[in-house]
């Protein structure tokens, strides 16, 4: 069976990069019918915060994930928080050291160091040398003696390790590359390089997906999963598959620190879940070559780690847009009314509670769904509906409002004042008959009417704002204009 985990650390606020590894392990998980680990690797005390626990477990729920075993459901490897498993990792430790594949290392972080830079100058390998992998018991009384404390360090093998990356093909490690590592450190605590690939092996997970900056820690992790099968703690090595990198602007990294790397934002802004998850989708995976509108569900019929390009992948700001756009025109009108709730009222909505109008909301909310790249753009195209006065924006006004637009507007009202109201296509015919009056095409004609109504040049369709706001309120904001 099929144990996949998801295992971030919590710290800072969630990004698009852990979203991306979350989708694919989730979806990896759900293709397989099989298993989806939560768990959280907070043992990094310094770093890690409640506060982002909450919001990772927040912003998961929000994107509709779901998990098997992990925080809040528990499950048969529970506690799934690391800094509840301190003591599996002191006795795992504890196991490696009395069996030889790990060694106390007594090195200063300066004779590390300047031991570092002579190798260098050497033209040597400069990790770690080896200098505390077998020292005599005087030698350790010594150092004791000294005062030193000692870290834990994992012996490597002197073997070359090749594995067949899930994404990548067969990749090797030769031992001059893959130093000795550090598992504990002086005070006790244990590091990553010990407890993510100590929970995989006691989790029994079957498959590792995750980013491809981790993939210089997975012949490390390789050679510490043999040292537990022999200690009976692991069953077998599991595979891996490193995602491609995400690159940003400039063709460098997206890091955590890039603003359109922040989910927050992607939620605040208002973006769909499904169209997030669709884009994201999109970094390293496709579902063919001529579709990129998808449904999960389709993605998880489709889904195999073996079609995940290995070539970095572009995160591109506005094609994600582009796909939001058209989850939303896929959401049935009801779903999509419902889903704009949080614009249309306090703090984003800029008029009063008692003047916003369900049945016009309802009315023009048809016509805004075409439009909208993310929900939070709702809030400016409806506005002139629910204000007693609309927005004004200067440039827009200075814009349309050109000579002769007195005139026009004069003549716009007339027409419309005897319209039928029941139907846009006759404001639309007043105002093309006003335009024509003085010499203007549509366009034209239908600027300064749409800046005296809505207070802005660009909009919902002109007409049917029209209509949905009414004739008097209509009537009214022009005669404001040509005060
Ligand atoms: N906690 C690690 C991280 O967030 C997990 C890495 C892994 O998947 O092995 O980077």
């Amino acid at each position: 069976p099929v144990r996949v985990r998801f295992c971030p650390s919590p710290t800072g606020n969630p990004h698009v990069g852990l979203v991306r590894t979350a989708l694919f392990n989730w979806a990896f998980a759900k293709h397989h019918q099989g298993t989806l680990v939560f768990r959280i690797e907070d043992t990094d005390a310094a770093r890690d915060s409640e506060e982002s626990y909450q919001q990772l477990l927040d912003s998961l729920r929000w994107l509709g994930f779901d998990w098997d075993e992990g925080p809040e459901i528990g499950g048969p490897h529970a506690p799934y928080r690391q800094s509840q498993r301190m003591d599996i990792y002191q006795d795992v430790a504890d196991k490696l050291l009395a069996a030889g594949h790990a060694y106390r290392c007594y090195c200063s972080q300066e004779e590390l160091d300047s031991r570092r830079e002579a190798a260098r100058a050497a033209g040597r390998p400069s990790g770690y040398d080896g200098h505390c992998r077998d020292l005599t018991e005087a030698q350790v009384a010594q150092y004791e003696a000294q005062g030193r404390t000692p870290i834990v360090r994992f012996r490597m093998p002197d073997e070359t390790i090749t594995f067949t990356d899930l994404v990548r093909g067969e990749l090797t490690f030769t031992p001059e590359n893959v130093p000795d590592y550090g598992i504990v450190r002086a005070n006790g605590a244990p590091l990553y390089t010990l407890v993510n690939p100590v929970d995989d092996a006691l989790m029994e997970i079957t498959h590792i997906l995750r980013g491809e900056d981790l993939l210089s820690s997975t012949p490390r992790q390789i050679a510490l999963y043999k040292a537990l099968i022999e200690l009976g703690i692991a069953k077998s090595v599991p595979s891996f598959g490193h995602l491609p990198y995400v690159m940003g602007e400039g063709n460098k990294k997206l890091s955590k620190r890039d603003p359109e790397s922040s989910l927050n934002l992607y939620r605040e802004r208002g973006f769909l879940p499904e169209g997030l998850l669709n884009y994201l989708s999109l970094l390293g995976w496709s579902l063919s070559a001529d579709q990129d509108i998808f449904t999960l569900d389709e993605m998880i019929a489709a889904f195999d780690i073996a079609d995940v390009n290995p070539n970095p992948a572009r995160f591109d700001l506005k094609k994600c847009e582009a796909i939001n756009a058209d989850h939303i025109r896929l959401l049935d009108v009801k779903d999509f009314t419902e889903r704009c709730a949080p614009w249309l009222r306090a703090p984003f909505a800029p008029w009063a509670a008692e003047d916003f109008d369900e049945a016009k909301w309802e009315a023009i909310a048809p016509h805004a769904q075409t439009r909208l790249k993310v929900l939070s753009e709702i809030t400016d195209n409806v506005d002139f509906l629910f204000l007693p006065q609309p927005v004004v924006d200067e440039a827009s006004w200075t814009k349309a409002m050109k000579e002769g637009s007195d005139a026009l507007l004069r003549t716009a009202r007339e027409k419309l004042e005897s319209a039928d109201w029941t139907s846009p296509e006759s404001l639309k015919e007043a105002v093309l008959a006003a335009g024509e009056a003085h010499g203007l095409k549509l366009g034209k004609a239908q600027a300064p009417v749409r800046v005296a109504v809505t207070g802005r040049t660009v909009g919902l369709p002109l007409f049917e704002s029209l209509e949905v706001l009414g004739k008097e309120k209509t009537l009214a904001r022009i005669d404001a204009a040509l005060a």
